[in-house]
């Protein structure tokens, strides 16, 4: 059984108090003892795609990038380009938009490094034992730390149900050429009853893959990679996914390439999961979203699974419902946790230490 450290949080309180949580739980954790001098450490963090706002606030994990940095190693925030179009596909715009939202060195007294390279080219491929694969491809500034800290936003998400640790890892530390193999189930169709010919999904789409046709939008399945980003862009819900298996596939295939991600860093890890302003979708949404629950705390781990375990736990108790199923009913969250501790990732079996 794992050990999961949990600080609950009342709604609008000070980024001030909320760093000094995350640092009353580093220190229960004992997670100063994973950090040896000179060592590269990554600090893997989502920095919010342009006008999200539910992102992890950088006044939150100041003392803690100081606290890390006291062991004289080398610590840095990273993070990989995105398969959808935005202000985080290419190196020189992510580190841009991360900017914008306050991670800058001036600011947080660390650099951020793009894992993946400017085009997102900078990967290994890691050999796994995986239902689905037998490799990953692993950012390699990621790979090539030997410490590792996932700061992960909770939130909702189209296609996987849920965003935490395990998705962190999985989908944020591919390149953009990992992300793809990930989503390659992913099968979006348009209902032409419900399409009203906006065009936004044309515009969206990364593959140029949608088009009018008799007046509606359609869909090159030749052309589609799978990114979902035209699910997430119809304000009509006309389009849909429309292989059922896909989430399932998807969230596997994400815990495998977190497998190839943790791999030979046994002890090298910890895990922080912030149950902020929980919204119904990720931080990659390039709009303020409402918050679908009020705040209720951070979690710290060394154990991925048990840390998203915990977190679901958490929701459900502290919302008196499956809130994240409600959200999205097609995509059941928890065979992403399943499919990690079949992989040996982590138990879903805790004990939870509020401090
Ligand atoms: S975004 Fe939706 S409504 Fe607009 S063209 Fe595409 S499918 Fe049709
Ligand atoms: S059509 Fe395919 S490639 Fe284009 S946005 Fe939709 S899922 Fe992505």
């Amino acid at each position: 059984m794992s050990k999961v450290w949990f600080s609950s949080l009342k709604e609008n309180v000070s980024a001030e108090e909320i760093s000094g949580k995350v640092i009353q739980l580093y220190e229960a954790a004992g997670f100063d003892n994973i950090f040896q001098e000179d060592e590269f450490v990554a600090i893997k963090i989502h920095f919010g795609e342009k006008n999200n706002t539910g992102h992890i606030n950088p006044q939150w994990i100041k003392p803690l990038l100081s606290y890390i940095k006291k062991k004289k190693c080398k610590p840095f925030l990273a993070d990989t380009n995105t398969l959808y179009r935005g202000n985080r596909q290419n190196s020189i715009d992510h580190l841009l938009q991360a900017y914008e939202h306050g991670f800058s060195i001036e600011n947080l007294g660390v650099p951020i490094i793009i894992a993946d390279g400017l085009l997102s080219k900078n990967y290994s491929e890691i050999p796994i034992e995986g239902k689905h694969l037998k490799s990953v491809k692993v950012a390699n500034d990621i790979l090539h730390s030997q410490s590792l800290v996932f700061l992960s936003h909770v939130t909702g998400h189209i296609l996987t149900g849920m965003g935490a640790a395990i998705k962190n890892m999985g989908m944020g530390c591919a390149p953009r050429s990992g992300k793809q193999i990930q989503h390659a189930d992913v099968k979006p169709r348009v209902n032409p009853e419900r399409c009203r010919a906006c065009g936004l999904c044309i515009k969206w789409c990364p593959k140029g893959a949608i088009e009018f046709y008799d007046g509606v939008a359609r869909i090159d399945t030749k052309k589609c990679y799978g990114c979902g980003e035209c699910i997430a862009t119809c304000r009509y819900q006309a389009i849909k996914n429309s292989f059922s298996g896909s989430s399932m596939m998807l969230q596997e295939k994400m815990a495998e390439y977190a497998l190839g991600v943790l791999k030979d860093k046994q002890g090298k890890c910890c895990f922080f999961n912030f149950l902020t302003h929980i919204t119904g979708e990720c931080d990659c949404l390039s709009k303020a979203q409402k918050k679908v629950t009020n705040d209720i705390g951070i979690l710290a781990s060394y154990d991925p699974v048990a840390i998203d375990k915990a977190t679901t736990d958490l929701l459900i108790e502290k919302t008196g419902k499956d809130l994240l199923k409600k959200l999205w009913p097609d995509n059941d969250y928890n065979i992403q946790i399943n499919h990690a501790e079949e992989l040996g990732l982590g138990f879903g079996s805790y004990e939870l230490i509020e401090i």
